[in-house]
Formats: structure tokens, sequence, C-alpha cells
């Protein structure tokens, strides 16, 4: 059995379970691990903790499977773990309005590194660690056994595989998938998912309990909704009966699909105006124009890829977000999210403080936001809480 001893210094923060282990904790190596394959973890003093596997090339150099030293890491470790993510979802999902969720949340489900996304009858499953790519024929195994999906599809192609000693990739991993968009469910209202070409694994789940509150806002209001993506909020505006619905995306295919998913759900494709360009000159341009909102979505993508560009990135929130607060009407509600890891909520606030006093309106918040349920954070792994949100008033 090949294993990890760590350093004294190590012993203390190993109580707290947090599943990443990096290279500087790690006295010696014992045996010859292969990149992903399990090793035991033994605190300074030879005491066994717990099993992990092992990534050579990474700086989290262990990702621990499980902190219980009994525990084996086989075929029945992991169709436990995964009985245990589909109960949880079972109680959180709506399944008769709802088949398109997060089943696997890597870390915060006990499963470093794996992500499986159900879209109706098809997994698609992300790879990201040396551990999760090491068992993956296990893995593809008891998801077939456990869900039946009619095909399992891999979107592994980002770029942080490498730092796994691993190539992105992508492609069928088990059945068939059609050459069409596949049509999903969520909260009742009907989205074409693209899961071959889509952003992440083809839509952005962790957006659906946000989305559901656009119902309780935008009746007969005039709605801007920037990043639209495939149109998500676009629809539950549209659908509570907005006035009118512009939204803004840089992706020509991603608009092309929301097109599709206004029509599909019944939506007079009139109410809504596309703007295939930069959110930040529309913003400018939109000021320059007087032109106004009843509502605005702010929902970038990530703008902190790393704690360097964190000042950087919160330039880039309070730009939009100024500007945005500005182009609202007295009332007006401004829905603005972060899905910056490296941003906590704390920080996000402050920086949307910050446009509303530049702004010289009054901004109260009416809610607060974060990811939807089925991407749950373990408490010893605060990184998985990575979406935050405000839903803020204007006056
Ligand atoms: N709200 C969406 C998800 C948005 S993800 C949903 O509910 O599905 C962010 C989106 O912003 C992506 O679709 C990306 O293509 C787009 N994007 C990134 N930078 C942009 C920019 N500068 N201007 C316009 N769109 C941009």
């Amino acid at each position: 059995m090949h294993s990890v001893t760590l350093k004294k210094a190590a012993d203390s923060f190993i109580k707290r379970k947090h599943p990443w282990i990096f290279s500087g904790a790690i006295e010696k190596v014992e045996g010859n691990p292969s990149n992903g394959e399990t090793v035991q973890v033994f605190t300074s003093n030879k005491t066994l903790i717990g099993h992990g596997s092992f990534s050579p090339t990474s700086q989290i150099r262990v990702r621990v499977w499980s902190f219980n030293p009994e525990e084996k890491i086989d075929f029945e470790f992991f169709q436990r773990k995964f009985l245990h993510a589909s109960q949880l979802r079972e109680q959180i999902i709506n399944t008769s309005n709802t088949n398109a969720y997060r089943i696997i949340n890597a870390e915060s489900d006990g499963l470093p590194g794996l992500i499986v996304d159900r879209y109706a009858d098809f997994l698609v499953c992300q790879f990201l660690s040396a551990g999760a790519e090491f068992n993956k024929e296990t893995i593809i195994e008891i998801l077939n056994d456990i869900f039946k999906p009619v095909g399992i599809f891999e979107r592994s192609d980002v770029e942080v595989r490498t730092k796994e000693g691993l190539q992105p990739t992508q492609g069928l991993l088990r059945g068939t998938i059609p050459d069409d968009l596949i049509e999903t469910m969520e909260n009742g209202f009907k989205f074409l998912v693209d899961i071959k070409n889509g952003h992440k694994t083809g839509f952005y789940l962790d957006q659906r309990d946000n989305r559901e509150l656009i119902l309780k806002f935008a009746k007969d209001k005039t709605v801007l909704n920037c990043f639209s993506y495939t149109g998500g909020f676009s629809v539950y505006a549209l659908a509570s009966g907005a006035e009118k619905v512009t939204q803004i995306e840089s992706s020509s295919s991603a608009l092309e699909i929301a097109n599709k998913n206004t029509e599909l759900n019944g939506l007079n494709i009139y109410n809504l105006e596309n703007i295939n360009d930069d959110v930040f000159k529309v913003l400018r341009k939109f000021r320059d124009e007087r032109r106004t909102f009843d509502m605005i979505i702010l929902d970038p993508p990530k703008f902190a890829e790393s704690a360097s560009q964190i000042q950087q990135a919160g330039r880039g929130y309070k730009d939009i977000n100024l500007l945005a607060i500005k182009l609202l009407n007295p009332g007006g509600i401004l829905f603005t999210f972060s899905c910056s890891g490296h941003i906590s909520q704390e920080l996000f606030q402050k920086i949307i403080a910050g446009a509303a006093l530049d702004s010289e309106r009054e901004v109260k918040i009416i809610k607060q936001l974060t990811q939807s349920s089925d991407h749950p954070v373990s408490l010893n792994f605060p990184e998985g809480l990575y979406l935050k949100g405000l839903i803020c008033l204007a006056n």
C-alpha cells in the first residue's frame, strides 16, 4: 500500500478535515503511487487518518476520499457516496418539474474533483482531479447502474486538468446522446441544452433557485438581462409577464438557443430584444442614450480566476454595477451576481456599496443569494461556496 506521512505542523489542520493536502504539508511518500492512485494518509506520529488520491504534479498533492481509516476506497465506497448524493437531490429537487440538476458536487459531496450533472435522460461528467480520473471506469459503471441514463457524456475539456497531469478531453463515455440539443425542464420551464459545446456541462444549473425568484419581480417591467447565455433569466421574466426583456450576450450561438427557448415556452419572441455584444460597451451606450429599465440582471462570468486578480475583478464588478444602478428607474430592481470564488460575500457587498455610493442613488439589499441547493457546500470545504448575489432596490 502506498502512503504519505504529514509533517508535524500539518497535524493540527488535518483535524479540520479539509480534503486538500498541499505538497508542503507532506513529510514523505512511501511506495510508488501513480497519478490518482489511492494512498494511506498518516499523521507525523504514524496514526492512519484516512485515504486519499495522490496527484504528483499538483500543488494539491492529496485529495482525501475518506477520513475514516477503516473505509476502503473501492466500488462500494463510490456506490455509497453516489447513493447519498442522490438521496439529497431527491429531497431538494422537485423532479416532477425539474430534470436538470447537479447530482455530484465534487468535494462538497465527498468526491473531490468529480462533477456529475443530470440533463433529462443524460448525464454529463467532469473528471477534474487525478483521483477522479484514476477511478473513472468504476464511477461510470456505478452511475450507469444507479441512474440508468440513455447516455453519459464527458466534458473534461477544461484547463484545470493540466494541473493534475491530465489532458483536457471530451466525448461519449456510455450509451448514446442525440446530435440535437437536449430538451430539459427547470421549475416547469423548458430549456434546450447543448451538452457537447455549451458552457460548463451545458447549462448554469447553479442559478436555478435565483432564476425562480425573477417570477416575483418581473411582472409588467422592462428588464435588462446582461450576460444572458441561453436566456435562462429572460424566460422566467417573460413568463411572469415582463413588458419587454432586452438581453446582452457575446456568444451568438447562445442567443440562438435563447430564441428557441423563448418559443419553446410559448412566449412572445417580439417581447425579446437580443443584443450580441459586449456588456461593458452596451451599458455605456445605454447610459449615453439615457435608456432606462425597471429591472436589471448582472450575471457575469468569473472575473477573478486567482487571488492575484481580486483587485482587477473588483473594478470590473464595480464598473458594471455602477452603470446598471444608474440605468435603473426609481424603484428599480437589480439582481447582481459574482461567481468568483476568490471574491467573498462580504467583499462583493462592499463593491456594490461602492457602486451605489458613486451612483448617488439610495440602494437597499432586499435579499442575499447564493448557489442552488443541489450545489451544497461542505462546512469542511468553504471553497465550495462560490456564487453570491444580491437583490437590490434602487430609489
Ligand atoms: N445568466 C446565465 C449565465 C451567464 S454566464 C444563465 O442563467 O444561464 C455568463 C455569460 O456571459 C456567458 O454566456 C458568456 O458568454 C457571457 N459573456 C462573457 N463576457 C461577456 C461580455 N463582456 N459581454 C457579453 N457577454 C459576455
